[in-house]
């Protein structure tokens, strides 16, 4: 079985690169994998990819493709405060638990 890693981050935050080669760059998270507490990042860590050859391109080509990243080594920013927060828990009042900026706030839940 696999060990699943609480992740702190969700599909879709706006996260920045707090660690690594890719340190200070932001982006959104497009995919989360808890088995092995990875995420890609919208834009962060592009690797080359050699495609093989289709109809559409016979020839083959490199595609350019989001690399995975330590979930460990991104943090949730917040987009008012431009830079990444602490999250604090917030109970809306239809009961809906959503993240907050413990900063200023801002929801960060969409
Ligand atoms: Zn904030």
């Amino acid at each position: 079985m696999v060990s699943r890693v609480k992740m702190h981050v969700k599909k879709g935050d706006t996260v920045m690169v707090i660690a690594g080669k890719e340190k200070g760059k932001s982006g959104k998270i497009l995919g989360i994998n808890p088995g092995k507490g990875t995420v890609i990042v919208e834009k962060i860590n592009f690797i080359k990819r050699h495609s093989r050859p289709t109809n559409k391109a016979p020839q083959g080509g490199i595609i350019e493709k989001e690399g995975p990243v330590k979930a460990s080594n991104v943090n949730i920013m917040c987009s008012k405060c431009d830079a990444t927060v602490r999250i604090r828990k917030k109970v809306l009042d239809d009961g809906k638990k959503v993240r907050a900026c413990a900063k200023c706030g801002e929801i960060l839940d969409q």
